[in-house]
This record gives C-alpha cells, structure tokens and sequence, in this order.
C-alpha cells in the first residue's frame, strides 16, 4: 500500500499566473523513503505542506495513509496530522519553554495516549536517539544536532506512519549532520516511510531510495542522469 499518493495536484496561490504546483502525480509506498530535491521556490515547500495538511490543492487530490485529505475539515485534518504525520524542520522547531522531554511528550498530550505510556515511550526515543541524559535540559543548552534528535523523538512519539522531514541537516554542523543521515537510514530500514526535501545530496543518498527532482513546480520522477543537488 501506498502512503502518499498525489494524483495531478495543482497548487496556485493566486487566482492567476503561475501554478507553484503543477500538476503533480506522486506515490510513495508504506516503507519508502524519497527525497526531493530542486531549486529554490520550484515548489518544494509547497508539496509538503499539501502533504501535511498544512495547506489545500487549488486541484488534485491528496491520499496520505489512505485518507483522503480534501474530505477531512480543518478539525479532522489537525487530528489526523498528529496521529499519522511527524515532522521535522530545518531550525527545530522546539519549544524553548519546554524541557526536552516536555518537548517530546507534546504530541502524545495532543494526541490523547496515556501518560504512562508517553512517558515510557518518550524514555525509549531519548535513549535510542542519544539524548536520554538531556531530557531535563532545555532545548537552548543543546547543540543543534541534540535537538535535531530532539525534534526527530518528537516526530516519532506518535508512531506516524509517514515522517516528512523538510531539510533536517540544514542547520547542524558536519558531523551531526551525519549522525542525523544515519538516523534517517536506519529508521527507513526499520520500516519508516519518508519524505524529504533536502539540497543534502548525500543525505539524500543515504537514506532514500529515489530521488524526484523538481523544477517549475513540475515533478520529473525518472531517474537522474546527473547529480541533482551537483557535487557537495
Ligand atoms: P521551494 O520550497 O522549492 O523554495 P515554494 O513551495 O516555497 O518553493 O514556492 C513555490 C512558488 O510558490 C514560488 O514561486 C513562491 O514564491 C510561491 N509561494 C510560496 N508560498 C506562497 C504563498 N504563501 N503565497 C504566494 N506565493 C507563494
Ligand atoms: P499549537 O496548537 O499550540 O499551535 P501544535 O499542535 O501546532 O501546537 O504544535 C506544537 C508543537 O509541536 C510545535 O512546536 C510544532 O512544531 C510541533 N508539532 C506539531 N505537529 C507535529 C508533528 N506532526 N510532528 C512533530 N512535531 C509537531
């Protein structure tokens, strides 16, 4: 089974003018990992926000999970994105107000799982991501690649069947960026299914099995003749 699915999306901002998504037709299978790759403002962001519900297709349809995401409504689409997305971002996005564990229980409060079981959830992800001796800390204390693992226990917490993942060793030095491509591989091969938009080649090679490149706002999804992102 699938679980993205886009059938001839198209994404306009405006009424007019150009499409920032045209239609596109993607499908990533339940234990897949695909990176996208493409210049700037070629749509990327675009295509994982209409991915995570975060934003509508002016035409198309969105399967995600096998839901279809144009009959949900706002309420609905919230709740299904807690329980079947987890995403990370290129600054983190923790909150700074939190510890790290409050940061990775977050979305087990959101999503309704019991204490006791968050907790014991939570304690496996900090120890299988390194960062168990952190979890009282607060997120400015660690480096960016601690929260980067921070941020990746978060997306977890809720067993999503789809981690989207927008340019997650964007912000972190060398070797944390490769500590985080070996994380992203191994949960792939455990079964995760991924997606990312990266400018990482070797993230990208890494951890995915294909890689779409996008220009224009249009997908070509044959297999490349040349490096997309050029050499690193
Ligand atoms: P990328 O992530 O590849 O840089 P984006 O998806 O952000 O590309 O942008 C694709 C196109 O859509 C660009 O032309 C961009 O200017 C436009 N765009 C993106 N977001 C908006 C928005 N909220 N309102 C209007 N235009 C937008
Ligand atoms: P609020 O309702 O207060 O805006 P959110 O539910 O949007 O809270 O998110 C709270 C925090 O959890 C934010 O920092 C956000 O980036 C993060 N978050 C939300 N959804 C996810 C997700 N599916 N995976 C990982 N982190 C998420």
């Amino acid at each position: 089974t699938d679980v993205i699915r886009l059938e001839a999306v198209t994404k306009r901002y405006e009424g007019t003018g150009p499409a920032a998504l045209d239609r596109v037709d993607l499908v990533v299978g339940a234990r897949e990992a695909v990176a996208v790759m493409g210049p700037s403002g070629s749509g990327k962001s675009t295509l994982l926000n209409l991915i995570a519900g975060l934003d509508r297709p002016t035409e198309g349809a969105v399967t995600v999970a096998g839901v279809g995401l144009g009959g949900l409504s706002e309420t609905a689409l919230a709740k299904f994105r807690r329980r079947h997305i987890g995403m990370i971002f290129q600054f983190f996005n923790l909150l700074d107000d939190l510890t790290v564990l409050d940061n990775v229980l977050m979305p087990a409060r959101l999503g309704g799982i019991s204490p006791r079981a968050a907790r014991t959830r939570a304690d496996e992800l900090l120890g299988y991501l390194g960062i168990a001796g952190h979890a009282d800390a607060y997120p400015a204390r660690l480096s960016g690649g601690e929260r980067q693992r921070v941020a990746i226990a978060r997306a977890l917490m809720n067993r999503p069947p789809l981690l989207l993942a927008d340019e997650p060793t964007g912000a972190v030095d060398t070797a944390n960026g490769r500590h985080i491509t070996e994380l992203l591989a191994e949960l792939n091969r455990d079964g995760q299914a991924l997606l990312m938009v990266t400018h990482d080649l070797q993230l990208a090679r890494a951890c995915t099995s294909r890689i779409v490149r996008i220009v224009d706002g249009r997908l070509d999804a044959t297999p490349q003749a040349h490096d997309p992102g050029g050499p690193q």
